[in-house]
């Protein structure tokens, strides 16, 4: 038998990845339960931060979009940059592609990826206890296992721990971050009955993008909104591989930052309190109530309490994070500060073993940490599979 390909991810990544494979008529098998960062580890009655035109799964064929979804589904038009995604719709959407696209897909976990001894390709294990040789892989993990608290607030849980909010009603909560992420789950807690507080490093870190409406018109459109920067970074991914490593890596911090979307600002408002601080120097728990000392703006230490506090605090990319590659294979994938450095058709070091989706944004640029950067990643991808490996 001729060995598949594996897809470890079946999040918008790996649905797209193995759509595109598979339309190159190579044997496909996908890992993953559906959509599960999406539906397990976002808060109930989240909105996506990006638009209609931005939210696509790409498709090696026509039919399979966002607006194709709703009309072949009868669900409201989602098609104007003002028009919001409930988080709910946007699994339903990913469901509906897996469905008609990737029907095949296992709901299995991969455990173990590692290099085959004597036969080209790679040996992958299953947590059914299945092993199996493929003939290359392609990593889609997405978000999965990148949470990140830092060390400060080791003991709190982070954001992707809280999937309903309404366990908050009646109780004070701290929510430390001033991303999207914070500043919804502050909000969506506030409206569940919570006395929410968000702590804020810097000031004016609490900051609202401006509506469609009243972006300049004369700055070019992307799926971000009006921006030369994001422009650039839409444009171009593959100039983005050929930066030096520092600019990369600056670009990855600055570009597509912290900002909450437009329509949060009038749920926020007035109904979260805001404590901007210079530092968040520690967090204990003590009988289950957190404590945060901080140090204010004019260099004194205080401390804050609650009865609840959520490190929203984001992901970052680190290969050590994934626990099925083995040792052996970890060491001779080339990265750059704990992610993969990536080549054309977004294959690693090791013939063979791909990257995509958040995995590949470091060599890619910040599109590859959005559904929309599948239009320009898995057509590539699978095409320098085909090509490689075909
Ligand atoms: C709160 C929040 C809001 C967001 N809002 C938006 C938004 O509005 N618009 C947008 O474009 N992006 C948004 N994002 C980013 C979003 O997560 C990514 O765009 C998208 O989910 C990336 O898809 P993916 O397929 O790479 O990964 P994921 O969606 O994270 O999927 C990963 C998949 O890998 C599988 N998996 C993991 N480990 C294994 C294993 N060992 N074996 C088998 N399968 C495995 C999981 O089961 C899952 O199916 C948001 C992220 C967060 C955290």
């Amino acid at each position: 038998m001729i060995p598949p390909v594996a897809v470890i991810g079946a999040g918008p990544y790996g649905l797209s990845t193995a759509a595109h494979l598979q339309a190159h008529g190579l044997p496909v098998r996908v890992f993953g339960e559906p959509m599960e960062n999406w539906r397990a580890h976002m808060p109930v009655g989240m909105i996506l931060k990006s638009t209609p035109a931005a939210s696509t799964i790409d498709a090696p064929r026509r039919g399979h979009t966002l607006g194709d979804f709703c009309a072949a589904t009868g669900t409201e038009r989602l098609v104007r940059d003002e028009d919001l995604i409930p988080a709910d719709v946007f699994v339903a959407y990913g469901d509906w592609f897996r469905r008609g696209l990737v029907p095949g897909l296992e709901s299995a976990r991969v455990v173990s990826v590692g290099r085959s001894d004597n036969r080209p390709g790679f040996e992958l294990g299953l947590d059914s206890g299945e092993r199996f040789t493929a003939r290359a892989v392609v990593v889609a993990t997405g978000l999965s296992g990148l949470a990140h608290v830092p060390p400060e607030l080791a003991p709190l849980p982070h954001s992707a721990h809280h999937h309903d909010l309404s366990r908050f009603a009646g109780k004070e909560l701290l929510v430390i971050g001033a991303g999207q992420s914070a500043l919804e789950t502050a909000a969506l807690a506030a409206e569940a009955g919570a006395s929410v507080r968000v702590v804020a490093r810097g000031r004016g870190r609490v900051r609202f993008g401006a509506p469609p409406w009243e972006q300049p018109r004369w700055r070019p459109g992307t799926p971000f909104g009006r921006a030369w920067s994001l422009y650039a970074l839409t444009c171009w991914p593959h100039q983005y591989r050929r930066l030096p490593p520092h600019v990369r890596h600056f670009l990855a911090r600055r570009v597509l930052g912290p900002l909450g979307a437009w329509w949060l600002r009038e749920r926020f408002e007035g109904k979260v309190a805001v404590r901007e601080v210079a530092a968040v120097e520690a967090a204990h728990v003590s009988g289950g109530a957190p404590a945060l000392t901080v140090r204010t703006h004019d260099g004194r230490r205080q401390e804050l309490t609650a009865d609840h506090a959520i490190a929203a605090t984001g992901y970052r990319v680190d290969l050590a994070a994934l626990p099925f590659l083995d040792d052996g294979l970890r060491a001779r994938i080339t990265v750059s500060r704990g992610t993969p450095r990536l080549g054309a058709g977004y294959v690693s070091s090791v013939p063979g073993l791909y990257f995509t989706g958040v995995l590949s944004g470091s060599s890619y640029g910040p599109l590859m940490r959005f559904v929309c950067g599948t239009a320009f990643a898995s057509p590539r991808l699978a095409r320098h599979l085909a090509a490689t490996h075909g």
